[in-house]
């Protein structure tokens, strides 16, 4: 029987950051997953680590939640199979979009994306990958005045806490991406944002530099976690593993492993997609940017213009309804010339999601020796190394680099 001191299950961005970090403090640690390092949700993304991130993506109103519902928006898409499941989610999201609420979160996760980008730079020059990096920070666009205006209360917070950013005319944005044709009339460029041009080998250079760190990564399934007298014990295809505490970081999949154990919180998923294409000509682009109005980004990856799509409401595992690309191509090839795509058909990936935009960290609620680190939703490339790092000083018993209470599993009344 194998043992180590930890047991990270889910070695996405998040797991294997929280692998990594507790390797470099001496523990010994085994990362399992089904599944190679970064190939689900942290493969599809849009390689944006938001380090000026105040405020989540409120609940649409009014107009924009007509268009959604009947169908047409190219920000969102829903299922009608799963509004009676994810229902209550979708209230409480809505009551976390008042004002104050989206403030709250600002004042609770600014700790977190404040450190997002040093973090991640940190990992990336030890794990020898800063070409992956760009610091060049991203630009949203806006096509209407009245879109713009709407900023007005993010832009007055980022004052408040120092972020930096530009608003730009059409003319200042070209200046900085060329390749983008006039259909807007406004940006913000937001420099303290920056873009990774392929999160897959991101995530795998951490892995590989935890194993240099004499950490253990192997194939197995989560599900087959179970409680022993002084620990945990699972059985992966390497053989079974006996461990002290085990962390569970399974991003969307969390609930299959926790809800037996009886810890039920309330998880959604937004289902996103993303399809590369090559770019025309000599085209490129030097940053992500978001065209706000109608919900997606423009990411340039070593695979080619990577467009992602905004939120989709529907169960994880049901099949895909990629519709978003298609309401959104018009726009898209109207904004930048795009060639054919890469792939046959788009990707697809959920985003884990509590209604309070916030993700869990911190110990499970009634079992032992079991850690949580789940629900990043919009962030969790962006918030990957620094989770590693608040994790690791919580179970090392190191002072928390920041005050853990606003991710503690224990706000949903667990
Ligand atoms: C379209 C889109 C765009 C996005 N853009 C951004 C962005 O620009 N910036 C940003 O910060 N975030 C972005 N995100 C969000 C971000 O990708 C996620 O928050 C993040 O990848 C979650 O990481 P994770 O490690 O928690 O989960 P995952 O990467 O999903 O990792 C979970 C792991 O658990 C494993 N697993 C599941 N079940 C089992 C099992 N039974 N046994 C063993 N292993 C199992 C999986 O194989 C997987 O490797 C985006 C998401 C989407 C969908």
């Amino acid at each position: 029987m194998a043992r180590r001191d930890v047991l990270v299950l889910g070695a996405g961005i998040v797991g294997t950051s929280i692998a990594l970090h507790l390797a470099k403090r001496g523990v010994s640690v085994a990362l399992v997953d089904k599944r190679g390092p970064g190939e689900e949700t942290s493969y599809g993304n849009t390689g944006v680590l938001e380090g000026n991130t105040l405020f989540p993506h409120a609940f649409p109103a009014n107009a924009a939640l007509l268009k959604i519902a009947l169908k047409l928006a190219p920000e969102a898409n829903y299922h009608f199979a799963a509004l009676p499941h994810i229902a209550p989610y979708l209230f409480a999201y809505r009551a976390n979009s008042a004002p104050e609420k989206r403030m709250e979160f600002a004042e609770a996760m600014r700790p977190l994306f404040s450190r997002a980008v040093a973090e991640h730079e940190a990992l990336m020059q030890e794990s020898g990958s800063t070409r992956y990096l760009r610091k060049e920070g991203w630009i949203k666009l806006y096509r209407s005045e009245s879109a713009f205006a709407s900023n007005a209360r993010e832009l007055e917070v980022a004052g408040k806490y120092g972020l930096r950013y530009s608003v730009l005319d059409t003319d200042g944005t070209r200046a900085l991406e060329p390749s983008l044709a006039p259909v807007f009339t406004r940006s913000i460029h937001w420099p303290e944002a920056a873009t990774v041009s392929n999160p897959l080998m991101v995530t795998r250079s951490y892995a590989a530099r935890f194993g240099t760190l004499a950490g253990v990564t192997l194939t197995g399934d989560a599900r087959k976690l179970r409680k022993t007298a002084d620990g945990w014990r699972i059985d992966t295809d390497e053989g079974a593993l006996d461990v002290k505490e085990v962390v569970v970081a399974l991003g969307p999949w969390s609930p299959d492993i926790l809800e037996p154990l009886g810890i039920k919180l309330p998880l959604a998923v937004k289902r996103g997609y993303h399809r590369h294409y090559a770019p025309k000509g000599n085209a490129g682009l030097t940053r992500v940017i978001v065209d706000t109005e109608n919900g997606y980004c423009l990411a340039p990856m070593e695979q080619g213009i990577r467009i992602t799509t905004g939120a989709e409401f529907a169960d994880r595992d049901a099949e895909p309804t990629p519709v978003q690309l298609d309401r959104l191509m018009p726009a898209a090839q109207g904004l930048f010339p795009l060639g054919d795509p890469v792939e046959a058909k788009p990707w697809m990936g959920s985003r884990p999601c509590f209604a309070d935009s916030r993700p869990v960290i911190g110990r499970a609620p009634g079992q032992s020796g079991m850690w949580l680190a789940y629900g990043h939703a919009h962030w969790g490339l962006t918030l990957g190394p620094v989770t590693g790092r608040l994790v690791a000083d919580m179970m090392t018993g190191t002072t928390p680099f920041c005050d853990p209470a606003p991710y503690r599993a224990e706000r949903f009344g667990a």
